[in-house]
């Protein structure tokens, strides 16, 4: 096999894209793909200040690599859950990482907020992954207002993507339709969100650092096992092995033919919760009441 840019011999193969790359050329096609995406949604220029959620795994460290070879101003925000086996490793690579470079890491520790996510598992009875993307939400919000980034980017790419939509539609949840957008802008109290990444499938995100040589976690949180999103996940991959492209044109298609009619539909209206002051549907927000349950 031939790679389709330069006709040295390629080392992947992307059906869905009708090609083959050799390693430097896939390098280019990833960051060009991620340029594709912050130019055809606007989500930032070279002038303004990226704050990138890392999480130590493959697809965080990934975008934040590409971010910063594509030149951009981009720190590192790492929020410690205080999962035993599990937050340490995730620390140590994404500290790694950010001295390599010589970038700027934030970071969180939720034990210190009385939030860390197995006290919060005992406490209440709510499926703790929800919890914890909750809490990790607020908190990528909140230091990314307070320390006056212009935007948040997260490492989702289109497979995170294509089953949050795949799910979505098969409950019909429409307020999560709404939301869900490769740009979400900034609203009063919410900072803007943007994903780079929603282009790229877990696969060439996976080839990415596997040629940059990025270290990153590569064990599974504990509480992972079972999520719905992992089997819909490889329903989809069954799916597109079969029909090469059919995850890019679902999400595509849902961004281009659904998402306009949606945006015409009145949204809920948010308050500001009355302990920190950040959005909520309701008077207190789901973290304060969390805090307040201890
Ligand atoms: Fe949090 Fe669940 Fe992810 Fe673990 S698997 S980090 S609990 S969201
Ligand atoms: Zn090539």
């Amino acid at each position: 096999m031939k790679c389709t840019r330069c006709k040295k011999q390629a080392e992947v193969e992307l059906k869905s894209h009708n090609a083959a790359f050799c390693r430097e050329c896939f390098n280019y096609f990833f960051l060009n793909q991620v340029q594709k995406a912050i130019k055809t949604f606007k989500m930032f220029s070279k002038k303004d200040r990226v704050l990138v959620a890392v999480s130590g795994g493959k697809d965080s460290l990934a975008l934040w690599d590409a971010l910063l070879s594509l030149g951009y101003n981009a720190d590192g925000l790492f929020i410690y859950l205080g999962i035993e086996g599990f937050s340490n490793v995730a620390l140590t690579k994404v500290r790694k990482f950010a001295s390599e470079r010589g970038a700027k890491l934030i970071e969180v520790n939720l034990t210190n907020e009385g939030l860390a996510i197995p006290k919060v598992k005992e406490k209440t009875r709510r499926v703790v992954c929800s919890l914890c993307g909750q809490i990790k939400r607020y908190y990528f919000n909140m230091v990314g207002l307070k320390n006056n980034y212009d935007v948040l980017a997260t490492g989702h790419n289109l497979d995170d993507e294509v089953s949050r939509l795949f799910s979505n539609v098969l409950h019909w949840k429409m307020d999560y339709l709404k939301e869900q957008s490769p740009a979400l802008p900034s609203e009063d109290g919410l900072l803007k969100k943007v994903k780079p990444l929603f282009r790229l499938t877990e696969f060439e995100t996976s080839a990415y650092a596997f040629f940059k040589k990025i270290d990153y976690v590569d064990i599974s949180c504990p509480f992972s096992k079972g999520a719905t999103f992992t089997i819909y996940k490889k329903h989809l991959n069954s799916i597109e092995y079969h029909s090469p492209g059919t995850k890019i044109d679902f999400y595509q298609g849902f961004l281009k033919k659904l998402k306009p009619i949606l945006e015409e539909s009145k949204k809920e209206k948010k308050n500001l919760c009355k302990i920190c002051g950040y959005p909520t549907y309701s008077d207190v927000c789901s973290i304060c009441r969390l805090k307040g349950l201890s």
